[in-house]
């Protein structure tokens, strides 16, 4: 079983309707050309009801992505686990109302695109900058930072002295 790349608002709102699956990492393209490997798989398990007053989709993402760190350039494991909750709208008027109280989706022609609703809350999860664990700690650590700048000024005078010889 899989999450369906579509599948009807309405339908699915009539009764809660529950999708869950793997979605590949491969198969959600712009996911695809953001992670530094496409293999594996993201667990999607999703949930479309009007339990809480109004229309929603949502649900939990899981997985494991392998990004390229960005400051040692070696590829890492991120772990992923997204809470998704979106509120689904059919007009601008109650996507303005919405916008107050969360994160409305705006449903065109009774489509509800899940698999590229999970690729958008995925993609709006990964880091910004992506760091593996030991850059992580190398960064965290204040210690380096202070003697490099001691050594930069005690150069200073030094590189001064030498372009007011030069000058002469
Ligand atoms: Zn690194």
């Amino acid at each position: 079983m899989s999450i369906p790349v579509h599948v009807s608002a309405t339908s699915a709102l009539t009764h809660p309707h529950r999708f869950a699956g793997a979605l590949p990492v491969r198969g959600l393209v712009r996911l695809a050309q953001a992670v530094a490997e496409t293999g594996g798989d993201l667990q999607a398990e999703l949930t479309a009801d009007r339990e809480s007053g109004f229309p929603r989709v949502h649900g939990r993402i899981e997985g494991a992505l392998t990004l390229d760190c960005q400051r040692c350039n070696r590829p890492f494991q991120w772990p992923l686990r997204v809470e998704m909750d979106l509120r689904l709208v059919f007009s601008d008027q109650e996507e303005k109302a919405a916008l107050a109280s969360g994160d409305p989706y705006r449903v065109e022609n009774d489509e509800l695109p899940l698999r590229e609703l999970v690729e958008d809350e995925v993609l709006l999860a990964l880091p910004m900058l992506a760091r593996c664990e030991t850059c992580e700690n190398l960064m965290a650590e204040p210690a380096p930072a202070p003697e490099r700048k001691v050594e930069t000024r005690r150069d200073n005078p030094f590189a001064v002295l030498k372009e007011k010889l030069k000058q002469r």
